[in-house]
């Protein structure tokens, strides 16, 4: 790119040294050119006025007219012919003949050795007499003179002394190139001149040309050496400008592959220097933002995996909830939230919160305590109530409802279990084996009760065909910024699980109780009696309380089965099981031991207590026949009794087993007293370390135990007093 113009110009610059040398040398030919016409022009009006001086003269004095002539120079020779050309005089040292005539053009060829001027001698009649000639030698003298006058180098061609000129130059060309044309030949400029008529000599000038030597050279040596700057600014530019380009290309390549640690030097504040700046901050933030983002999703994922294990290795509704709320409120950046839950009332209760301390009017510490919402006030209600999820802005000074903490920005997502019920307000209490039974207190799980899948419609029923049975809600978001649509999708994801946790614990109740009851009373069965056992053994010790427990048998079953059929003794068993739960308190337990024999726990009671409900038990059995369908189709009342032992805690044993043992022998005694009656277990013989006079023939009692014969004991004795069926 830079060699073309230096060539362009180089070209330019020679072209217009040689046209401009060409035409002053044309120039300079085309003077002397004239002036050589001149010159000979001269000459022969010098030759024709000689010979007309010598043609004046008489026939006689003209040989010595003539050598005047030739002796003062007016010509180098004079020649005299007469009529018929013969020559009559000619004066000594004359040129050979032929001479060139100065007016006729020259004819034919043949070197120019004399140049002449004639006169025709006639008579005063004017006939013909003769002709006189005046010539001039043609030599290197005249050549000479003729370049002093012209002052250009002048050659004679062809003439009689060859090559001569002032300059003495002999090896010049003599190019046969046409008259009063210049070429150039070897660098010197040509013009032919002559022979024509009045000029002719044939004569050849020259000047050197004035081009300076060496131009092309110089021209050649300037073109090389802009090739040479040019290469130097090339691999100049190259540093300055390609390197960074390539750094740049480089660093780029690099973030392709992932290293967003790549940075580019900046050398310049140009162009190129500012792409470099642009380029190191794309980076730098882009680094920023895709550890932030990294960070952002180990946080998740590691909150996600809590959430995984809570979910997958607890029933803990409590603690899901919280790792729910808690991972929430990580994965959009609020600065509070909260689960609630509907109970049975159609109230939402907050189950767990985070951060709300301080968010009431009052600052109440009991902060969360006090977030109980009713279903349709307030955005939580209003949330609950409609099943759409809300987003938005509040007064930060004001609750945005009754029961709510102050905020500036809240989102509140309902979650729904498809048919699901309200849910008890903390079923975390209810749920598992602990020191409080699930669902139905008093004697046992309703399967229609309020917990059921019958129980009260929620207020909050969603659209969706699932009932809305919570609201998560978050407050605050960090930045101060609202929340936006992805932080709702987000939080419905998380909605999503509290959900699936509240539904897995409500199954995982129902599990459980199913697997506690007994199916066709709807008691507890064995299983839970036993840990009942010793969950209520253990709690009167805790309490220094009296616990009854009382074990059941109906009388003669087998008979009922062999008369009216096996349907109907299951029929006569739940309909007995329903009138046990209608006789105790809530506090009281019934359970299906198996068969036809039953368990009642009385906790806080004592025997006296205990004795009172097993002759109420026995009344309310005995006094109603139990209606029945029979085999054949028709309904019989079935007359049915109950026999009942009873042991107490702590007075006949100290151990749950022992004192369902003592309550089973109690029953035998019952059996045995005739059936349709309670019998009260005999208290345990106490060891004692006092020596007891043994008569000789003394026997061991049925019992195996030593009897103390201590007064006090109104029920130590082997045959303790029957107790009446307490009517
Ligand atoms: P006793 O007064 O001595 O207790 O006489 P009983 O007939 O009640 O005593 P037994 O233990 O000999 O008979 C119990 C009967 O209860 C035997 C069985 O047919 C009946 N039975 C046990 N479980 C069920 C049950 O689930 N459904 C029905 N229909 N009958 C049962
Ligand atoms: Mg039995
Ligand atoms: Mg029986």
């Amino acid at each position: 790119m830079v060699l073309g113009p230096v060539l362009l110009g180089a070209f330019l610059v020679g072209s217009a040294v040689v046209a401009v040398d060409r035409s002053r040398s044309t120039e300079r030919l085309g003077v002397a050119a004239a002036a050589v016409r001149t010159s000979v022009d001269a000459l022969c009006q010098q030759l024709r006025a000689a010979a007309d001086a010598v043609a004046l003269t008489a026939e006689a004095a003209r040989p010595g007219t003539a050598d005047q002539v030739v002796s003062r120079g007016l010509a180098a020779a004079v020649q005299v012919t007469d009529a018929t050309g013969r020559v009559t005089y000619t004066t000594p040292g004359a040129p050979t003949t032929p001479w060139w005539d100065c007016t006729a053009a020259p004819a034919g060829g043949g070197p120019v050795r004399a140049l002449s001027a004639r006169v025709d001698l006639r008579d005063p009649a004017g006939v013909a007499r003769g002709t006189v000639a005046a010539a001039w030698q043609v030599d290197t003298a005249l050549v000479a003179r003729l370049a002093a006058v012209t002052g250009v180098a002048v050659d004679l061609l062809d003439g009689p002394a060859g090559p001569a000129d002032a300059t003495a130059v002999t090896d010049r060309p003599r190019p046969a190139a046409a008259p009063d044309r210049v070429t150039e030949v070897d660098g010197r400029y040509l013009r032919r001149v002559g022979p024509a008529p009045g000029q002719p000599l044939p004569l050849l000038l020259s000047v050197p040309s004035d081009r300076p030597t060496g131009l092309y050279p110089a021209l050649v040596a300037a073109v090389l050496l802009a090739g040479l700057l040019a290469v130097l600014a090339a691999a100049r530019l190259a540093r300055v400008t390609t390197r960074p380009l390539v750094e740049l290309a480089g660093a780029a390549d690099r973030v392709a592959r992932g290293d967003l640690t790549a940075r580019v030097p900046v050398r310049s504040q140009d162009e190129i220097g500012r792409l470099a700046t642009a380029f190191n901050r794309m980076t730098r933030e882009t680094d920023c933002y895709v550890q932030a983002l990294t960070t952002s999703r180990d946080q998740l994922r590691s909150h996600l995996a809590v959430l995984g294990d809570t979910l997958a290795s607890t029933h803990d509704l409590q603690r899901i909830l919280r790792v729910i709320l808690h991972s929430a409120i990580v994965a959009t950046g609020a600065r509070a939230g909260a689960v609630l839950l509907l109970d049975t009332s159609g109230t939402l209760v907050g189950r767990c919160a985070e951060g709300l301390a301080g968010r009431w009017p009052d600052d109440d510490p009991a902060g969360p305590a006090m977030l109980r919402v009713p279903v349709g006030h307030g955005v939580v209600g209003a949330v609950a109530a409609t099943g759409e999820p809300r987003r938005g802005r509040a007064d930060p000074a004001a609750p945005v409802g009754s029961g709510e903490p102050r905020c500036a920005t809240y989102v509140a997502v309902p979650f729904t279990v498809p048919d699901a019920a309200p849910t008890d307000p903390d079923p975390t209490e209810a749920s598992g084996p602990g020191p409080t039974a699930p669902a139905d207190r008093a004697g046992g799980p309703e399967p229609d009760g309020p917990d059921g899948p019958d129980g009260p419609d929620g207020q909050g029923a969603a659209a969706g065909g699932g009932a809305a049975i919570g609201v998560l809600v978050l407050y605050d978001r960090h930045g101060g910024d609202e929340f936006d649509d992805d932080d709702l999708a987000t939080l419905g994801a998380f909605a999503g699980h509290a959900a699936v946790a509240v539904d897995n614990v409500r199954i995982h109740e129902e599990a459980q109780r199913l697997s506690l009851t007994d199916p066709l009373t709807g008691l507890w069965n064995y299983r839970y009696l036993r840990e009942s056992l010793r969950r209520e053994v253990e709690r009167a010790n805790r309490f220094g309380r009296m616990l009854s427990v009382l074990a059941l048998d109906l009388d003669r079953f087998k008979v009922v089965n062999d008369t009216y059929g096996h349907a109907a003794g299951d029929a006569v068993l739940a309909e007995f099981a329903h009138r046990l739960r209608g006789e105790i308190r809530e506090v009281d337990l019934a359970f299906r031991q198996g068969g036809e024999e039953f368990v009642l726990l009385l906790p806080e009671t004592d025997a006296r207590g205990a004795a009172i409900v097993a002759e109420r038990l026995g009344a309310v059995v005995r006094d109603s026949p139990i209606i029945v369908g029979t085999n054949t189709g028709v309904t019989v009342p079935v007359p049915v009794t109950v026999s009942v032992g009873i042991a107490v805690y702590p007075d006949h044993a100290t151990v749950g087993q022992q004192v369902l043992d003592a309550a089973d022998s109690a029953l035998y005694a019952a059996k045995a007293a005739g059936r349709d009656t309670y019998r009260v277990a005999e208290p345990p013989a106490r060891p004692t370390r006092k020596e007891i006079p043994v008569a000789v023939r003394a026997v061991t009692p049925a019992d195996g135990l030593p009897r103390a014969g201590a007064p006090g004991g109104a029920s130590s004795g082997p045959h303790p007093p029957r107790q009446g069926r307490g009517r």
